[in-house]
C-alpha cells in the first residue's frame, strides 16, 4: 500500500538540513541502499534551496514537501513546492550552468544535480504563483 505524507516548513536555510533528513527517514521504509538516500537527500536539498534562495527571498514562506513512498513499484516521489516567484522559463532554467543569481554565489547547477540523481524530475511553474 502507498504512503504519502507531507510536511510545511518556513523557507529559513535551517530547513533545507531538516528537509534533508526527513526524507532520508521517510524513504527508510523502502530499504534503500546507503548512496540511494545520498542521492535522494542531495536532489531535495537542492530543490528546497531553491524554494527559500529564488522562490522566496528576503520575504520568506512557506515550503511544502510531500513524499509518497510505494512499496509494490519501490517507488519514492517528492513534492517540493513553493508559492513564491515562479520561473519565467522552465526550459531555459533547468539548463545546466543556467543561473539568475547574480551574487556569483551560485553555479546553476542545481536542476541538474536533481536529474543526475533521480530517475525523473518534474518542473510545473507559473510566475508570481510558485514552483513544484
Ligand atoms: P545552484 O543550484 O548551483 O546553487 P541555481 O540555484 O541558480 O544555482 P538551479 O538550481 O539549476 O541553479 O536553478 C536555475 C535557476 O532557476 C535559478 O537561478 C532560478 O532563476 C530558477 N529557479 C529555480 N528554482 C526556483 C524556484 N523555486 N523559484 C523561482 N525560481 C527558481
Ligand atoms: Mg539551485
Amino acid at each position: 500500500m502507498k504512503n504519502e505524507m507531507t510536511l510545511a516548513f518556513d523557507s529559513i536555510s535551517e530547513n533545507e538540513a531538516f528537509a534533508r533528513v526527513a526524507v532520508a527517514a521517510f524513504v527508510t521504509q523502502l530499504n534503500p541502499t546507503l548512496e540511494e538516500v545520498a542521492d535522494i537527500k542531495t536532489a531535495v536539498s537542492e530543490a528546497v534551496t531553491n524554494a527559500i534562495i529564488h522562490g522566496y527571498g528576503k520575504e520568506g514562506g512557506e515550503i511544502f514537501l510531500d513524499m509518497t513512498a510505494d512499496p509494490a513499484e519501490k517507488t519514492l516521489t517528492v513534492c517540493v513546492t513553493d508559492t513564491g516567484a515562479g520561473i519565467q522559463d522552465v526550459k531555459k532554467a533547468m539548463e545546466p550552468l543556467y543561473t539568475t543569481d547574480t551574487t556569483g554565489e551560485r553555479s546553476g547547477m542545481g536542476f541538474s544535480f536533481m536529474e543526475a540523481f533521480m530517475d525523473e524530475v518534474h518542473v510545473e511553474s507559473t510566475p508570481g504563483h510558485g514552483t513544484t
